[in-house]
């Protein structure tokens, strides 16, 4: 197993505490069985999520204590759009506080009636509850070995074009209001879209004249797939890659806590400014604050606009993407199966193969997330059916097609050592699989379920 050693040295460092089994059986009941309600202080190695839980690098603390908190036309913001305009090559470049900030301000935009649906390779959660609250239906259309979990392809992550077509055809292209590409794609397990699947459902958005939207989180560790995957583009670099990529695209939005290293921010991006922009804006400056901060503070500007440029960097998307790899190289050797290849940011524990007595009303992503943590003090999270919010017209549980707990690298931030402990943990847990019970949910809230519903094991 080769683990690709670090392009930094560590110069400040945070302690993190080692508590007993029996502090955490009482803590994870505490927190009704759901890992979001713990403390942090309580997590010994925390793989919830690897957005905004990033180090930050000496250039981008540096760059803070230079931010221009102006309230408009700030530096800051300068820095920022000039260094975005660069990479991405789009006209229009607007500052957001996360992810779900460009979402929100976007998709009641282009969702223009009640009903119309949009399409993707697979919608992120609060991508798919944005466009439900714009009225509109988010349909996923990954290809199908993007659901074969032993299947080892390097571009799972993939849209289907062929069922696209199917779907235009008949919903309608009028009743299509857009098409979203997620790089990498998330929820299928941090797998990535090659150049050639991108180039394809773009010539159908075309053809159609349906806005295609890039859902960028992970689009630097995406550009890095395909340089190492994708025939042709092994001597391109990342930023050639990027240039190319979303070319083919009309608009991006982008949670900047991904690969851009920050620990709070995000983007929307417009390759030509033209009709949505006005509308977008005034959703903005109503949500978000004027345009030239857009719900950040200019310190946090600057430390984006370094962070664009570290996140590209090759020798960190090689140690990057590396760190998944050798993750994942530990579960083969003890026998736990996974999403194959290991995604880019995360590797996801197939907790249905692994707990196969659990029936997915029970949901064992989580079932495994919360052993995981009683374990060793590891925290993850359910990507399965417990994430699936109910059918919001008949209020019915909905099935994920797959049952993962996603264990989620944080950038930069953990070394080989606590990956050892968190494979060590894993094969603990598969030995005493049999004993591990589901879960069911005692109060839930209507939309994203998963921050905070309460749970509790199910009662044999
Ligand atoms: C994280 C994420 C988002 C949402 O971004 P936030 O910054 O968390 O609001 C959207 N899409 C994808 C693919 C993501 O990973």
């Amino acid at each position: 197993m080769k683990y690709i050693p670090e392009p930094f040295k560590i110069k400040m460092v945070e302690p993190i505490r080692i508590t007993t089994e029996e502090e955490r059986r009482a803590k994870i009941a505490a927190a009704h069985y759901n890992g979001f309600g713990l403390r942090a202080e309580d997590v010994y190695i925390d793989l919830q999520t690897d957005s905004g839980t990033g180090a930050m690098s000496d250039a981008q603390w540096a760059a803070m204590l230079r931010g221009d908190e102006s309230y408009s036309g700030g530096r800051s913001y300068y820095e920022l759009i000039d260094t975005a305009r660069e990479i991405f090559d789009y006209e229009w470049i607007q500052p957001v506080h996360q992810g779900r900030a460009a979402e929100k301000v976007l998709f009641p935009v282009l969702v223009e009636r009640p009903g119309q649906y949009v399409i993707a390779n697979t919608f992120f959660d609060t991508t798919r509850a944005h466009v439900g609250l714009a009225g509109g239906h988010a349909i996923d259309c990954v290809c199908p070995e993007g659901l074969d979990t032993l299947h080892e392809a390097p571009f799972k992550g993939n849209m289907d074009v062929a069922a696209l077509e199917r779907h235009i055809e008949e919903y309608g292209v009028a009743n299509v209001a857009g098409i979203v590409m997620t790089i990498t794609n998330n929820s299928v397990g941090g797998q990535p879209v090659s150049m050639a699947n991108m180039a394809a459902t773009a010539e159908v958005a075309r053809r159609h004249k349906i806005p295609l939207v890039i859902d960028a989180a992970r689009y630097a560790e995406n550009a890095f797939f395909i340089k190492e995957r994708e025939p042709g583009y092994a001597d391109k670099t990342t930023q050639e890659i990027t240039h190319e990529f979303f070319a083919y695209a009309d608009i991006f939005t982008m949670s900047a806590k991904k690969d851009a290293i920050t620990n709070m921010g995000g983007l929307l991006g417009v390759r030509e400014e033209g009709e949505h922009v006005p509308d977008v804006k005034s959703l903005v400056i109503s949500s978000e604050g004027y345009v030239t901060y857009g719900g950040l503070s200019g310190r946090d500007l600057a430390a984006l606009a370094v962070g664009l440029r570290e996140g590209l960097n090759e020798d960190y998307l090689r140690y990057r993407t590396g760190q998944a790899r050798y993750l994942a190289e530990c579960l083969d050797e003890i026998g736990v199966p996974y999403q194959r290849p290991a995604g880019g940011h995360a590797v996801f524990v197939d907790a249905g193969a692994l707990l196969p007595h659990i029936p997915w009303q029970q949901f064992p992503g989580h079932a495994l997330a919360v052993e995981l943590y009683v374990e060793a003090g590891i925290r993850s999270c359910d990507i399965g059916s417990f994430l699936m919010d109910r059918d919001p017209e008949t209020g019915a549980p909905q099935r994920a097609p797959l049952e993962f707990t996603r264990l989620a690298i944080p950038r930069r931030t953990y070394t080989q050592s606590h990956l050892d402990v968190i494979a060590q943990a894993l094969g603990e847990v598969k030995q005493r699989a049999e004993q591990v019970r589901g879960y069911e949910i005692t109060w839930e809230p209507k939309v994203l379920r998963h921050f905070t519903s309460k749970l509790r094991p199910v009662q044999e």
